[in-house]
């Protein structure tokens, strides 16, 4: 079964002033533990098409199949719930929430889960362990730095145990350093526990590292090419 299907997907914006069409049907699927970048001139599609491949965003036209759900067919409430679940998020500007510390930006997620306390912090403290900030936990953002933050953010995306994660320009705000760090923890979370990562980059170094490159203009697929 694909893990994600996405069928004559197009997404006109401004309908009634002027309207827009940022995606001009798109077809794709993907498999469990594939490791894919989407790439594209800014404003080709790349954060609308992630966006509703994710179930933040509806398409105008199309269906999008999650894991065997037609997430079209959820009400508002099941949507939440199942994004919840099955889907890991991150994006280009961290969105951690300041006020909490690394681990606790974690717990929020696991809490919303409705898991018992003990459970909470241990795998919280797990996760940040494994993108390399177990002696960083108590830090509030303020106080790590962007490649720390975007880990963070992807041990907070990690914490539902998704299936797959999506990532929009995840390492758009990272320097090379950090960007290689991140790569290798995406990677190792890949190989490791079959996760499914789809992320959308600008940066052909990051592209290298991908599997699977599609690429997106005008709202369109022109490329779709699997390594190896
Ligand atoms: P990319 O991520 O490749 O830069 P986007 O998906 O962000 O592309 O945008 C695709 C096109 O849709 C762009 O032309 C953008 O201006 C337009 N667009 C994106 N979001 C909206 C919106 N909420 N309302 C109107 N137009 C939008
Ligand atoms: P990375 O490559 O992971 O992004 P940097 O090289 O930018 O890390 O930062 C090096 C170290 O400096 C990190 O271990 C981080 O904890 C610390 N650091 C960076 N920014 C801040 C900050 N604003 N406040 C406190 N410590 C910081």
């Amino acid at each position: 079964m694909n893990i994600i299907e996405i069928k004559g997907i197009t997404k006109v914006y401004d309908i009634k002033t002027m309207p827009f069409k940022a995606l001009n049907g798109i077809d794709l699927s993907f498999e469990q533990g594939e490791f894919v970048a989407i790439v594209g001139p800014s404003g080709s599609g790349k954060t609308t098409l992630l966006n509703i491949m994710g179930g933040l965003d509806m398409p105008t036209e199309g269906e999008v199949m999650i894991e065997g759900v037609n997430i079209s067919r959820l009400s508002e409430r099941k949507k939440t719930n199942f994004r919840m679940n099955n889907i890991g998020f991150v994006f280009q500007a961290y969105n951690l929430i300041p006020v909490l510390t690394a681990k606790e930006n974690v717990e929020f997620i696991l809490q919303l889960q409705g898991v018992t306390p003990d459970y909470v912090e241990e795998r919280a403290l797990k996760l940040l362990t494994a993108v390399g900030l177990g002696d960083k936990a108590d830090r509030r953002p303020a106080k790590l730095s962007g490649g720390e933050q975007q880990r963070v953010a992807v041990a907070r995306a990690l914490a539902s145990r998704p299936r797959f994660i999506l990532a929009d320009e995840p390492t758009a705000n990272l320097d090379s350093k950090s960007t290689e760090n991140l790569l290798e923890i995406m990677e190792k979370m890949n190989r490791e526990e079959n996760i499914t990562f789809i992320f959308s980059t600008h940066d052909a170094r990051v592209m290298k590292k991908a599997r699977r490159v599609i690429t997106i203009e005008d709202g369109k697929v022109i490329e779709d090419v699997q390594k190896e």
